[in-house]
């Protein structure tokens, strides 16, 4: 639990003279800025500030995917899987990012059965909320004890809770390390 991430497999981020990484053409990354130059989503937001990110937001990189630990939850180890572009619709996914993806939900499934030993999980994509219309894939521990009247769509209890009821930053990271420690030796 002590070692230390890898963060080896970052993409690179270009400094300008504005002090905002520029897009950078030949990532999978390049269309996460609009037309005029605005950052698209809040997920594009943190894609282009992966490398001073929490580790939780970050915790497992492929070419085409970010896996992150939610912010909001109260429920440890609910992930979030999102492409590295900007994309508002499972259909506009390329082969290549939909050829990743049923790989990286099985391999997050077994990962969180073996971290916080759920009975199975829970994978949920809307991508309507405001500024969150980036697609992006809940992929929820449903855990042996889960209250009856919590399971299914109503999960979604444990995103909407208090602040004062979410994981503690610090919580989250050690969560998404044992995670990502399981990636790497599964
Ligand atoms: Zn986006």
């Amino acid at each position: 639990m002590s070692r230390s991430p890898k963060s080896d497999h970052l993409a690179p981020v270009e400094a300008t003279g504005t002090g905002q990484p520029a897009p950078v053409a030949s990532t999978p990354c390049a269309r996460r800025y609009g037309p005029a130059g605005q950052v698209e989503s809040n997920s594009c937001r943190e894609e282009n500030d992966l490398a001073t990110a929490s580790f939780a937001e970050r915790l497992h990189l492929t070419d085409h995917w970010r896996t992150a630990h939610a912010f909001h939850s109260s429920l440890p180890g609910w992930l979030v899987a999102l492409p590295r572009r900007h994309v508002t619709s499972i259909a506009e996914l390329t082969p290549a990012e939909a050829v990743e993806l049923g790989p990286l939900l099985h391999r997050l499934s077994t990962a969180l059965h073996d971290v916080v030993r759920c009975a199975k999980t829970y994978v949920m994509q809307f991508a309507e909320a405001e500024g969150f219309g980036h697609v992006h894939f809940h992929v929820v521990p449903r855990m042996p004890d889960l209250p009856t009247e919590h399971r299914g769509p109503r999960v979604f209890h444990y995103l909407t809770r208090p602040e004062s009821e979410w994981l503690t930053s610090d919580r989250r990271v050690e969560v998404a390390v044992a995670i990502a420690e399981r990636l790497r030796t599964g």
